[in-house]
């Protein structure tokens, strides 16, 4: 036989525990904080989150247990995803270096994302709630949230941004097949919507004016609650399932990583893939390179250090973070889930220390895809757009290992799967 292709697990070898950096970081987290006028954020937590998360967002432990029942759910998710070896890309771009991915786009909902929502929507339940209600904006997270609510057998209720609502009507419709509500935000269901509409009955919505309809929503009905689904710690601690389980692949394939790369919005599939080997740099002395790979339309690893809402309207506590301001506008990319102002706490601070690499590709995305496209063309998975910039940077390693002539071992995550993104593919790579 020839090189091995791939490490896949059992169910048996689904991780038991997630692992919570935060006690193993250099220096304290800043905590989030209230901003000087106005209500106290901190005080309304409680009533905006689901208590378990509320309580693993601060957590102290290094270890937190998954519920058995939960460990069920994520087998019945597709979990574990295998680890491949990228032999022919390698292959292709003639490198001495060796390519492994990790493959989120076994997905059922096409991301990452699920890792999170089935935690949410397990603890959601188990406190009591009926419903959950979100925003999306590219919609991956609006499914991952549909999906995990199904399998808890919860009512879901979706803001999605009119503007996307209206042009992705695929992705919509198969929201509504896993039973969630889909509506076009701003909407008539909520009093900031209303207002909203009754300017502009077209308007055309942001992430912002979603999350604010969620919470809306939520907090007027006792039996449902609010989900968040990238930059706060308990979902960067979900997502360390994917690094978990790839740590395991990796001794298995008898290999360790000397760089790690993957794109990064809010930084919860980052995170997730990279976290638990950042702790072996933390505690065990080991040497790796992370880069996190963004769109210059929201390179938020590159802006300022410093306290910031999460959202548009101001409803969050103020995060320490790397941000752009929670008020930017930000130019549409097909990479859509990349948009975010700012970088989750955990990963702000590790760039801040000097332990994570960043890199912004031009927004018209043609370069992006292009890499994208040599790896469909050689290893046949299509990735989604967000994930083809975390592919598109391990090429460009590689091709620096071709050059030095190093054997360094690349892992790369791929967070989705592309297969309801494809008139995107189609527009950038200006295919007929
Ligand atoms: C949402 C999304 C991202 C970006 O979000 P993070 O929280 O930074 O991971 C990346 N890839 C895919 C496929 C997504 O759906």
């Amino acid at each position: 036989m020839g090189d091995r292709i791939q490490v896949n697990l059992t169910t048996d070898d689904i991780p038991k525990q997630w692992y919570n950096i935060i006690p193993d970081l250099p220096e304290p987290l800043p905590p989030p904080k209230d901003p000087e006028e106005g209500e106290s954020r901190i005080k309304n937590l409680p009533n905006l989150m689901i208590g378990e998360c509320l309580n693993q967002e601060f957590s102290k432990e290094n270890w937190i247990d998954i519920p058995e029942e939960l460990v069920q759910l994520y087998a019945h998710a597709g979990r574990p995803r295998p680890l491949f070896r990228a032999t022919n890309l390698e292959k292709k771009l003639d490198t001495p270096a060796k390519l492994y991915y990790k493959s989120e786009f076994f997905s059922p909902t096409g991301s990452h994302k699920v890792n999170t929502a089935i935690a949410q929507c397990y603890y959601a339940k188990k406190q009591g709630f009926k419903r959950v209600t979100t925003e999306t904006g590219a919609g991956q997270w609006g499914t991952a949230l549909s999906y995990g609510a199904s399998l808890a057998g919860l009512e879901c209720t979706i803001y999605w941004v009119r503007a996307v609502y209206e042009w992705k009507q695929d992705r919509r419709t198969f929201m509504e097949l896993l039973g969630a509500e889909v509506n076009a935000s701003p909407s008539p269901k909520t009093d900031f919507g209303r207002k909203l509409l009754e300017k502009d009955k077209k308007h055309p919505g942001s992430l912002g004016i979603a999350i604010s309809e969620g919470l809306e929503d939520s907090s007027k009905s006792p039996d449902a609650v609010y989900c968040l689904g990238s930059v706060l710690n308990h979902v960067l601690m979900h997502q360390t399932i994917i690094g978990l389980e790839t740590k395991h692949q990796f001794e298995i394939f008898d290999d360790y990583p000397d760089i790690m790369i993957s794109c990064l919005g809010g930084g919860s599939n980052f995170g997730g893939f990279v976290l638990p080997f950042v702790g072996d740099v933390l505690t065990k002395g080991k040497k790796i390179k992370f880069i996190a790979a963004q769109s210059k339309v929201a390179p938020n690893l590159q802006g300022e250090y410093k306290y910031d809402f999460a959202d548009y309207a101001e409803i969050t506590p103020l995060l320490k973070m790397y941000t752009l301001g929670h008020k930017i506008d930000m130019a549409p990319i097909r990479g859509d889930g990349l948009r975010y102002h700012g970088c989750s706490p955990i990963i702000s601070l590790l760039r801040n220390l000097g332990y994570i690499d960043t890199i912004a590709y031009e927004r018209d995305e043609k370069y992006v895809f292009e890499k994208s496209k040599l790896f469909i063309n050689t290893e046949g998975w299509l990735p989604a757009p967000e994930s083809a910039y975390s592919i598109c940077c391990a090429i460009e390693e590689a091709l620096k290992c071709k050059e030095s002539g190093e054997k360094k071992t690349i892992a790369f995550n791929v967070s989705g799967h592309g297969f309801m993104d494809i008139p995107g593919y189609r527009e950038v790579l200006e295919m007929k």
